[in-house]
This record gives C-alpha cells, structure tokens and sequence, in this order.
C-alpha cells in the first residue's frame, strides 16, 4: 500500500492535513487550494487515482462520480451530516463512508442558541442602529425583543445536538417540548416534553430543528407547518436548508405568520444577495457556522483524516456510516 495517493477537496485546517502528511503509507496528498469547491468535472479529476478522499458537504458524491473514480476505497466525509454522499451506492462499490459525529454537538449548539437569543433580542437591529449613528437616547419602546426565560422552546429532532441546546435551555429557565421519532429516557433528564410536530408547532415560541436531511425532512416545514407556528414565533434552522421550503418561509415572514427566523443553513445554499430571504428584516442569516470554532474545526480535521487513514490500514474507523463494508 506504499506511496497511495489521497485527495483532500479545500484546505482543511493545518492540523488534519499534517496527520495525512505524516502518514507512510501515503505518497501524496492531493489538495484542492481554491477557496470555492471543485466542479463534477474537476472533482472526478482531483479523485482519479486516488484510494481516500476526505470531502466537504459541499462535494457531491454520487454514483457517477464513484464509478469513474474506481480505485477510490473511502470518503471521509468532513461533517456529521452526510447526505451530499451517495450511501447506498458507495456501499455497493465497497466505498467506506466517514464522518465526524459528535465532536462539533456543543458547538453547533452553541451556534443555535445565539441565534435564538440575537433574534429573541434583536442584537443584529441594535448593532446596526448604533452603527448607522440613530442612537440618540434611552427609548422606552427602542427595539424590543422577546422574552427567553419561561419561553417555550420546540427541538424538531432530539439527537445529540437537540440535547444540547435542550440543556441550555434548561439553564436558561426555558420550557423545553421535542419532537422525536423515538422517546429518550434522557430526555426526562432533560426535562422535555415530547409532542408530535403539529401540537410542538402550536406551543413553541422558539422552534429549533436539528433532524438530519432525510428524504423524510426535506420540505418537513412547509407553508401548513409554519401556518401552525404562533405569529410571535421564530424558527431557527441549524441543520440543513432542505428541510425548511425556503419560498413558504419568506412568505410567512413577509405575511407576518411567523416573528422571525434565524439561519445557519439555506435552501439554496449560498444565498445570493438578491435572494428574497436577504431583504426581510426579520430574516436573520449567517453562512453556515454552526461548527465553526478553531478547536472544534481542528478536531474535525484530525478525525476525518484517521477516520480516512483508518480505513486505508484496514482497521475499523471510529466513525464509519457503512459499517457492513468492512464485513
Ligand atoms: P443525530 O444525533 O443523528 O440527531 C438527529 C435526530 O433527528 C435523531 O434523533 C433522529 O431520530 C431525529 N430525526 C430524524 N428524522 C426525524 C423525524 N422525521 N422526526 C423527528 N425526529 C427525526 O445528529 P446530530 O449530530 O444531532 O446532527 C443533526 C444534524 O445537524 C446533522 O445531520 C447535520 O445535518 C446537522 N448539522 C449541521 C451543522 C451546521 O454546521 N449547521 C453542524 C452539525 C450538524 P432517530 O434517532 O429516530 O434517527
């Protein structure tokens, strides 16, 4: 196995990109220096030849990409979410899939939590109000916000990362309800309430969403669902753009059916700047921060490369999502 080649699809930090580096049985790590993302084409170009890829979200892995790059053994996927990969067909090419669970949970949670209080009080208005000079005085009715001890928060999927941004809220002195395909004894520990989507949609003043993008969640909510949300309400997508229908959600921020919503992800994804989301000042956006911290995008770094030269050594990867492969 001397000398194989891997492909590492944007500079990640320095930390993963030093561990594959380092490794003997690699002849040559492959980057790509862009700062935007590698086209189909130039992606099959940057993979052939090479037995690991570690890839970003942004990198669709299909089976037409699979299949023109053969020698390809593992896609190590940087990020916990991993449907910009073709599972099922990189399973039956014998492909190991890899991703980074766990390690950004408190910091996407960390992301969700701001959002929810910058919206619940306005600190983006505030930050631009002082800025474009209007501060004059102490106003009595100056931008008032919401409320977020004894609020109501909605988790819309009760995973690791909907645990923890339930036990913020906790602290915070919050209401907690969730929706969940399968009920947790930890969430007593939580204190949540579990509700099914309809009836969490009604109560919440804050409606948090952290499914993965499934074939189920994409388009989860949707002009019915946002219709349920009381109009105080603010919904804040931490998870994928898809599961939100970007076009039901402007009109119900125009229409003043819901508060506010606070993004990290986007459908689509970037938004441009003329996108109708952009000029709604109830809408307030950020692109895709939610693991962003230097140590947790170090962390990330590190696991997705020994996840990636795991696989490669023939041993079994710490996280690995086809784990029938190594059968
Ligand atoms: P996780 O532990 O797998 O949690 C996902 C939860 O959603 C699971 O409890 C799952 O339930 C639940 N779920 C799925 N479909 C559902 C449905 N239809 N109704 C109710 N619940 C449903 O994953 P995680 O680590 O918390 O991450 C969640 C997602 O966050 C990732 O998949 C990723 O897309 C996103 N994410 C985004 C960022 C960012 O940068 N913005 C960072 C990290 C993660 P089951 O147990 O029944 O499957």
């Amino acid at each position: 196995m001397a000398g194989v080649t891997v492909a590492v699809t944007r500079a990640i930090p320095e930390a993963g990109l030093d561990r594959l580096n380092d490794a003997p049985e690699i002849g040559d790590v492959r980057l790509w220096a862009d700062d935007l993302p590698p086209d189909p084409e130039e992606l099959v170009a940057l993979l052939a030849g090479c037995a690991g890829a570690l890839t970003l979200l942004t990198d669709q892995i299909d089976a037409e990409i699979l299949d023109r790059v053969p020698g390809l053994r593992v896609v190590s996927n940087y990020a916990v979410g991993y449907d910009n990969i073709d599972v099922e067909a990189a399973t039956e090419r014998g492909v190991a899939v890899c991703n980074t669970p766990g390690i950004l949970t408190e910091t996407t949670a960390d992301l969700a939590f701001a959002l929810l209080m910058a919206s619940a009080r306005r600190i983006p208005e505030g930050v631009d109000y002082v800025r474009a000079g209007r501060w004059q005085t102490w106003g009595p009715r100056l931008l008032l916000g919401q409320d977020i001890h004894g609020a109501t928060l909605g988790i819309v999927g009760l995973g690791r990362i909907g645990q923890a941004v339930a036990a913020r809220a906790r602290g915070f002195g919050m209401r907690i309800l969730a929706t969940a395909r399968h009920e947790d004894p930890v969430a007593d520990e939580l204190g949540v309430e579990y509700r099914d989507l309809d009836d969490l949609l009604r109560e919440a003043d804050f409606v948090s969403l952290h499914v993965d993008l499934s074939p189920e969640t994409t388009g989860m909510i949707g002009a019915d669902e946002l219709a349920l949300m009381k109009p105080t309400a603010t919904l804040i997508n931490t998870a994928r753009g898809p599961v939100v229908d970007t076009g039901a959600l402007v009109e119900a921020l125009r229409e003043g059916t819901i508060a506010g919503a606070a993004l990290d992800v986007t459908d689509p994804e970037p938004l441009s700047a003329d996108h109708p989301l952009l000029a709604l000042p109830n809408a307030l956006v950020v692109p895709h921060i939610a693991s962003a911290t230097v140590a947790t995008r170090d962390r990330m770094a590190t696991v997705a490369a020994d996840n990636l030269l795991a696989v490669l050594r023939g041993r079994r990867p710490e996280h690995i999502v086809n784990p029938e492969i190594l059968a």
